[in-house]
């Protein structure tokens, strides 16, 4: 009986985590994202795979693996296959990041999908505000059903014919906690990362232990847990190390700090409005932004989709709602601050998840905006700089807080905001830590875990790897490895 290794996605490649790890009869799969790189050689914003073909044009280039008894039966028939059996005992998922989780959607109701709470609300929030028809990721809609309607005709289902939705089978890992699944136990470890939430698997066979440290960091709010991983990870002796690494060819440590303190001098510095620009659901990037506008005076104005997260979250969160501004931009029929019109009129302006924030005591609109510039840090993003028509900036500045861009699409965005910004005359500055760990930091880990085999991945540079330990795999894409 054999223990085997394959890996569909995140090979030379930044994420798109699909781990299969097969151990006697148990089947288990380690993150299943989407990899933004394969499927942008297909694809675009304006040309997306099929709905009506199911999961053929993911088959047809690549995207996702054919194995059976994975995925959704409601979408094997509806190709014309027949309704398979679970082949797959388990997945694991690191965190919520969509090259980790984006293909859920395609699994199997009846899959138990093992992670953390705060990852499964993340998915809530995800399938809740998010405008993909493909984000089944909590609750899954049988697709490409009817029901029988009123006058003895066929409808289509939807998601309001509640007998046709399934609860998915999540399972909440709390720390230290070991799981049984088949022939396999395993551990979750809490991480740090740019997404809360984020966590590394320790999986214990009778043929060695393997542990996965899915995405990873030492500089952010909770880098006590990476280091308290490194310390367990090192503990189980693994025989196989499987290990992201986005940044193995950077030498500099970031530090979430020292970004929270040029944010802050920025700040200090502006008469105007500061807008500031993170990743969306970078709670630590959020908190630094927070406590800069906080030390200055200011009020941080989050978007209704940071809200809805924030609220969702609870205690999970670093801060908490009363004490931030909910910015509600204007949308529809731009109703909101217009005098005249009933709060049911208005509401029709937003989705059901953002009418609890439009009257809320702490709403803000362009003109609350416009009105008083110095009192405010806005949370904003390319996505919603239509609105700076209606804040009227003037002296203003803009902080960039995320990564550079990385691909044709993104120099484009980058410099149609740029065109904004010069028309409104703001200044633009930039300041980033990254969510992934710097060469020098993941050799450092690689060296204290001592890991017999080195499996590379969710990384363009593999081959930086070479070294770090006695035996490192040149991984392939769909290749099966026997683990000795
Ligand atoms: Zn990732
Ligand atoms: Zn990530």
């Amino acid at each position: 009986m054999s223990t085997k290794l394959t890996f569909f996605g995140g090979v030379g490649e930044i994420g798109g985590n699909k781990i299969l790890l097969e151990h006697k009869d148990t089947r288990i799969f380690l993150d299943f994202g989407m990899s933004f790189k394969q499927s942008s050689k297909f694809f675009s914003e304006f040309l997306q795979p099929r709905k009506c073909a199911g999961l053929t044009d993911f088959f047809e280039l690549g995207l996702l693996p054919d194995i059976k008894g994975l995925y959704r039966n409601d979408y094997l028939t509806h190709m014309g296959r027949p309704a398979e059996k679970r082949s797959v005992d388990a997945v694991f998922l690191s965190h919520a990041h969509a090259d980790h989780i984006n293909y859920l959607h395609f699994l199997r109701f009846d899959i138990p999908i093992y992670c953390t709470q705060t990852s499964k609300t993340i998915l809530q929030v995800l399938e809740e505000t998010g405008s993909s028809n493909l984000s089944d990721y909590t609750t899954a809609c049988e697709a490409f059903q009817f029901y029988k309607n009123g006058k003895g005709g066929l409808s289509r289902v939807t998601r309001k014919n509640g007998d046709f939705v399934h609860e998915r089978n999540f399972i909440v890992m709390t720390e230290g906690q070991r799981v049984k699944v088949g022939d396999l136990e395993v551990e979750m470890v809490p991480v740090d990362h740019s997404l809360p939430g984020s966590a590394a698997y320790i999986v214990y066979t009778d043929q060695g232990t393997l542990v996965y440290t899915g995405d990873i960091r030492f500089h952010g709010s909770k880098q006590e847990q990476s280091r308290k991983f490194v310390q367990k990870a090192k503990a189980a002796k693994p025989s196989w190390l499987l290990c992201e690494g986005t940044r193995i060819d950077k030498t500099e440590k970031d530090s979430e700090d020292a970004v929270k303190q040029k944010i802050t001098k920025l700040i200090a510095e502006s008469q105007g409005m500061v807008f500031v620009e993170y990743p969306a659901r970078d709670l630590d990037r959020a908190c630094s932004v927070f406590e800069a506008a906080k030390a200055n005076g200011r009020k941080f104005v989050v978007n209704m989709k940071l809200a809805y997260l924030i609220a969702s979250l609870g205690d999970e969160a670093p801060f908490c709602l009363d004490e931030v501004k909910v910015f509600v931009a204007k949308k529809s029929w731009g109703l909101i601050g217009r005098p005249g019109f009933d709060f049911d009129v208005v509401e029709k302006d937003y989705d059901t998840w953002e009418r609890n924030f439009i009257f809320g005591a702490n709403a803000v609109t362009c003109e609350d905006l416009c009105r008083s510039p110095g009192e405010f840090v806005v949370s904003m993003s390319l996505w919603e700089i239509n609105q700076l028509v209606d804040i009227k900036p003037k002296d203003a500045v803009w902080i960039k807080s995320s990564c550079d861009p990385f691909c044709d699409e993104m120099e484009l965005d980058e410099e149609r905001k740029d065109n904004w910004l010069a028309h409104f005359g703001i200044k633009k500055y930039s300041t980033h830590a990254s969510g992934h760990a710097s060469g020098v930091e993941l050799r450092e880990m690689i060296a204290e875990i001592k890991p017999g085999q080195l499996f590379p991945l969710h990384t363009e540079k593999p081959e930086m790897f070479i070294g770090c330990c006695e035996r490192v795999h040149r991984v392939e894409n769909g290749k099966e490895y026997k683990l000795t």
